[in-house]
């Protein structure tokens, strides 16, 4: 048995769709599972949706995702060129459909736009909602093609469908489909811009460069049997077909730009982590025999079974991506971590604190990286906060016993020589102990005067060892004062 091909064939025209990402991740995780190859292949034949820089974002996508290629424009496998514009500058797609011509499979067509457009108006007055080409052109003698060639009018090439009869195709994950003949167009091969259409393209493509599964989006699944008719056409064999089902978003609705996460790029600008969201994305849609759900790249490699592709619309959820990339967060080694925390933690905190500490300090308490800044808005200024706060059912604590035992520790906290958090957590806890409090109701006003806030990453005495002596002292000062302010 020859081995397995894949191939990622997107167009570059603008930000790497997640459903794309998808749809890579896919084609990757079927051939990997094989041991077969994985071919990057661009098709930048549209030239009006042509976005300038939108190869770099597909290189980089790919590269920081771990989608590594065995093949591609930058890696010579024997099959290139591999981006379609290359490709076509040797008149490959020009002389296949020549081929399919001599064959009698495809035609030239010299319609003008303008009767095209009477075309559609006329079938649509009719009642119909399918505007197909008459095959008007089909009926030129071969006389008149040369004259209209020699002349220099626009032509473009069709493919010749006859009115009757079906064409089935399979689906691996959508089963066998069959479409009457009637309802296929005779869609255009080249452009009059000398350009394949896509729909040609990526078959004579596949073909040549020995795809073997064809893996993409379910919006391309009303095309197959066009493309399966241009393999029987040529003789060639059809190659597996996988179709991806819909990603929708929470409302059920086409994930798309409004949604503001429908892009790779858009989910790393909101601070999430590439691995992360290649484990979610895999998820979109497929699932393993078990309820597993945190894979690293290798281990979806080893447990991708296509054939466990669902077709029905998988929902896009943000909050279960979230989650995961918390889960990343917590996996990560720390040193991995601060690096990739680092811009965040600069933007949240100008004072003079150790960044690797406060690193530490949020890493299991954030899902995304801009979380870091509501996690650390009390450092370079305590927040106005609400005496109230001292008070803590559990804690035992209200605004009064918080004022007594502030005023207490002060003096303790300013004779601390050893201003680790283990030797002021010790020093703290026997103060509890010889006025029989409990731990909490002691670290609760400090951590309170501290912060101005409920919850911190870090408790009372991490807060002491990073804001120092001196901060520490000014910050319970001021809890002093404001507890004062409350009961005069
Ligand atoms: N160039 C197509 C796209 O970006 C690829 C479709 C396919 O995988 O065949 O949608």
């Amino acid at each position: 048995m020859s081995k397995t091909r894949t191939r990622f064939a997107p167009s570059p025209t603008g930000r790497m769709h997640v459903g794309n990402l998808r749809t890579a991740l896919y084609a990757y995780l079927l051939t990997k599972h094989e041991g077969g190859q994985f071919v990057l292949r661009i098709e930048d034949t549209d030239q009006e949706r042509y976005v300038e820089g939108a190869i770099d974002l597909i290189y980089r996508a790919l590269q920081e995702t771990g989608l590594t290629y065995d093949e591609g424009p930058d890696k010579d496998g024997g099959f290139g060129p591999y981006v379609q514009s290359e490709r076509m500058s040797s008149g490959l797609y020009m002389d296949y459909a020549k081929k399919l011509v001599d064959l009698g499979e495809a035609y030239y067509c010299f319609c003008t736009p303008e009767r095209l457009a009477s075309l559609k108006s006329r079938t649509d007055s009719e009642g119909g909602e399918f505007a197909a080409y008459d095959k008007h052109c089909l009926s030129l003698s071969r006389e008149e093609i040369e004259e209209n060639l020699k002349a220099g009018k626009p032509y473009v090439i069709r493919l010749n469908i006859p009115n009757e009869g079906e064409t089935a195709f399979h689906d691996e994950i959508y089963g066998d489909i069959s479409v009457p003949n009637e309802e296929l167009d005779d869609m255009i091969l080249i452009k009059s811009d000398g350009y394949p259409t896509y729909n040609f393209a990526n078959v004579i493509d596949d073909h040549l460069m020995g795809i073997t599964h064809v893996v993409r989006g379910n919006e391309y699944l009303s095309s197959s049997p066009k493309y399966n008719r241009l393999y029987s056409a040529f003789g060639w064999d059809v190659p597996v077909y996988v179709h991806c089902p819909l990603i929708t978003n929470e409302d059920h609705q086409k994930l798309s730009k409004r949604s503001g996460h429908a892009s790779y790029e858009d989910l790393l600008a909101q601070g999430f982590l590439p691995e992360a969201v290649v484990n979610y994305v895999a998820l979109l849609g497929w699932s393993p025999t078990d309820n597993r759900e945190i894979f690293t790249l290798e281990e979806l490699v080893e447990a991708f079974d296509y054939r466990h592709i669902n077709k029905s619309p998988a929902v896009f959820d943000i909050e279960k991506l979230k989650w995961l990339n918390g889960e990343y967060f917590k996996k990560m080694d720390d040193e991995t971590f601060y690096q990739k925390a680092l811009p965040y933690l600069k933007e949240a905190v100008t004072g003079p604190y150790d960044m690797h500490v406060l690193a530490d300090m949020v890493k299991t308490r954030i899902l995304v990286f801009p979380d870091i800044a509501e996690q650390l808005d009390f450092i370079d200024s305590i927040p106005a906060y609400d005496v109230e706060l001292y008070r803590h059912k559990k804690m035992k604590s209200d605004p009064e016993k918080a004022l007594t035992i502030l005023k207490e520790v002060v003096p303790l906290i300013q004779e601390q020589v050893d201003f680790s958090n283990d030797a002021l957590f010790e020093c703290l806890k026997n103060y509890a102990v010889d006025h029989e409090y409990k731990n909490g109701t002691v670290m609760w006003p400090v951590r309170v005067a501290l912060s101005g806030k409920a919850s911190t990453p870090g408790g009372a005495t991490q807060l002491l060892e990073l804001f120092g002596k001196e901060e520490s002292l000014r910050r319970l000062a001021d809890g002093i004062r404001l507890l004062e302010a409350a009961q005069s």
